[in-house]
């Protein structure tokens, strides 16, 4: 099927409204995404058609709504292709995965154990790691990263020892948009016995991942990043990771057998999966899936990296723009400042043209200690946007700037 972006365009109502008097131009999708027709379809008809609670009920709805949600769970694991279905759990996104598996570690880690992480993390994948650390007395090591937005391995051999027990490292950075090399991360840390987890939130809208390829431990993404609803997402653990891990939340469906004497856990998923779920959402998270398979894992990336191309060309012809994350692996992300301008002016400024993009430190203040700046102004690509657009864009801050200055 040829990539056709107007026809996919078709599929997103939103993406036909204006804003403040223009078209909207949407590039804030490092934050959240779009949502096609079919899945806003799919959400209205669970709820018009077959909305009550499951794994509980002998009554057909219940069964309906049950058969729907492990379906979703089902085409979940084919795309990640994790090798169990049990390995698929549901969460309300990856902060509650993180902190699902951080929680977890808390009872397996001891005084002087150490956590890797790296310097280009979300705060969704540092506070946890902190916490952990001041309740177990592991400390919290970090990789550096040099001045393209790069992590030094290097750096990361040194840290590595018989001590590490655990890495935490994004997939891709939502602030630059560097694609970090996983595959080797996840090798390097294998060879000390230490387990990873990769944080996909920002991948899994670009790339299709292969868990078993990978190797990898845990895995934490949000479907509302790929097209999905907020509310929901997985966590991908190994089985028998997931078997010493122990539950998170007490409550409904995660149990067996309760007496006051004792309680005993239900298997694998459920044991993670206490109390009534985001139903509609994992049924809605499997329809996003459906809907990126149909247009292509292989055709995003190519169309998207024409985009990055073309915006970051016709961006640097402005002069005095610098753009933070320049190493050579890199998504459809742009973080740029403009000398002398703030970004949240920028922001502003472009909003006023019906553009939306992100400003401030995007949930990774770290990286802007690093580069000594309040904040960038964030540009953040999907396969629905369009080059017109990028020369919106760059139409709309040529003229922020000429206001500002
Ligand atoms: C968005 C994002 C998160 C947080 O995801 P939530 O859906 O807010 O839990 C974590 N890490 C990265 C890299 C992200 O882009």
């Amino acid at each position: 099927m040829a990539f056709d972006v107007h026809k996919i365009r078709t599929d997103f109502p939103i993406l036909h409204r204006e804003v403040n008097g223009h078209p909207l131009v949407y590039l804030d999708n490092a934050a959240t995404s779009q949502k096609p027709q079919q899945v806003i379809d799919s959400i209205v008809d669970y709820y018009s058609n077959y909305n009550a609670n499951i794994h509980r009920g002998v009554h057909s709805l219940s069964q309906e709504a049950t058969n729907a949600y492990e379906a979703a769970r089902k085409k979940i694991q084919l795309h990640f292709n994790s090798k169990h279905n049990h390995e698929i759990l549901f969460t309300s996104g990856t902060t509650h995965g993180i902190n699902l598996v951080a929680n977890g570690f808390s009872s397996l880690l001891k005084s002087g154990d150490e956590i890797i992480v790296s310097a280009m993390e979300h705060h969704s994948n540092i506070v946890p790691w902190q916490m952990l650390c001041e309740h177990t007395g592991a400390v919290l090591k970090v990789i550096p990263m040099n001045e393209e937005g790069t992590l030094i391995l290097s750096a990361y051999d040194k840290l590595l020892s018989q001590k590490t027990k655990l890495v935490f490292v994004n997939h891709i950075s939502n602030a630059l948009g560097t694609i970090n090399p996983i595959k080797t991360i996840i090798e390097k840390a294998h060879a000390f016995g230490a387990a990873v987890l990769i944080d996909g939130a920002q991948s899994c809208s670009h790339i299709k991942p292969d868990l078993q390829e990978l190797d990898v431990d845990f895995y934490v993404t949000s479907a509302h990043k790929m097209c999905g609803p907020t509310g929901v997402g997985i966590l991908y653990g190994k089985e028998v990771w997931l078997n010493k891990l122990p539950p998170y939340q007490g409550g409904g469906e995660m149990i067996k057998e309760v007496t006051f004497e004792k309680t005993t856990y239900a298997e694998l998923p459920h044991k993670f999966e206490a109390g009534t779920p985001n139903i509609c959402g994992g049924i809605a998270f499997g329809a996003a899936i459906d809907y990126l398979n149909t247009i292509g894992f292989d055709a995003i990336e190519a169309y998207e990296k024409e985009l990055l191309n073309y915006a970051t060309q016709q961006l640097l012809a402005i002069e005095g723009l610098k753009i933070y994350g320049t190493g050579s692996a890199k998504t459809s992300v742009i973080s740029f400042n403009i000398e002398g301008i703030h970004p949240y002016d920028i922001g502003t400024i472009v909003d006023k043209l019906g553009i939306a993009v992100r400003t401030g430190h995007h949930c990774a203040q770290p990286i802007m200690d690093f580069y000594k700046i309040p904040g960038t102004v964030r540009a953040s690509f999907a396969f629905y946007n369009t080059m017109e657009e990028v020369d919106k864009l760059v139409e709309a801050v040529t003229k922020a700037k000429k206001m500002l200055t």
